[in-house]
């Protein structure tokens, strides 16, 4: 069955240390399995997207506007992926099984066409990885959830601010989303 690969918002705002709202370290330990796991997916012939947070300076009516400082303004570098999933992706985004696209909420699911993409392409399964794990990557699973796909976490692939966070997400995803954690 086709399968498809989220990485979700692994940007440097999130990630590198100068970002403006970065998971830090344990975000940035994720970088080689992130393109490790991206590789394999497209070597296999599946899907690998990459469902970027976007937004516009001085946006007064997004509600992220008062919960968060300034992040990933489009265009800018802290919008761009980080470190070697840039390098890959720059190498492979020509190819239409790598999709980037723009979000404006926690759930690469609202606001896009994720949806239609996946529906036409028949793709039931989707892996995610990415940051933050209990902001936007649970937010994405409850999205998929609401519509039937069938989700698959890779713990190795996740990071968010706080480890009472990231616990209590992974057990989330199990006992309520009946997301396979592994
Ligand atoms: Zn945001």
């Amino acid at each position: 069955m086709t399968k498809a690969l989220l990485i979700i918002d692994y940007t440097n705002d999130f990630v590198d240390d100068k970002g403006a709202l970065t998971c830090g370290k344990p975000a940035q330990e994720l970088e080689d399995y992130i393109v490790k796991t991206a590789q394999d997916f497209y070597s296999n012939g599946d899907y690998v997207i990459l469902p970027t947070d976007t937004h516009f300076e001085n946006d007064v009516f997004h509600p992220e506007h008062k919960l968060f400082p300034p992040h990933n303004i489009a265009g800018t570098w802290g919008q761009k992926l980080y470190g070697k999933l840039d390098e890959w992706y720059q190498e492979h985004q020509a190819d239409e099984k790598v999709y980037q696209f723009a979000k404006n909420r926690y759930s690469a699911f609202q606001n896009t066409n994720l949806e239609n993409f996946l529906r036409e392409r028949g793709i039931k399964d989707l892996y995610l990885v990415g940051v933050c794990t209990d902001i936007c990557v649970l937010h994405t699973a409850i999205g998929g959830y609401n519509l039937n796909y069938q989700l698959t976490i890779l713990k190795d692939g996740v990071a968010t601010f706080t480890d009472n966070g990231q616990e209590w997400a992974l057990e989330h995803f199990k006992n309520s989303l009946g997301a396979t954690v592994e």
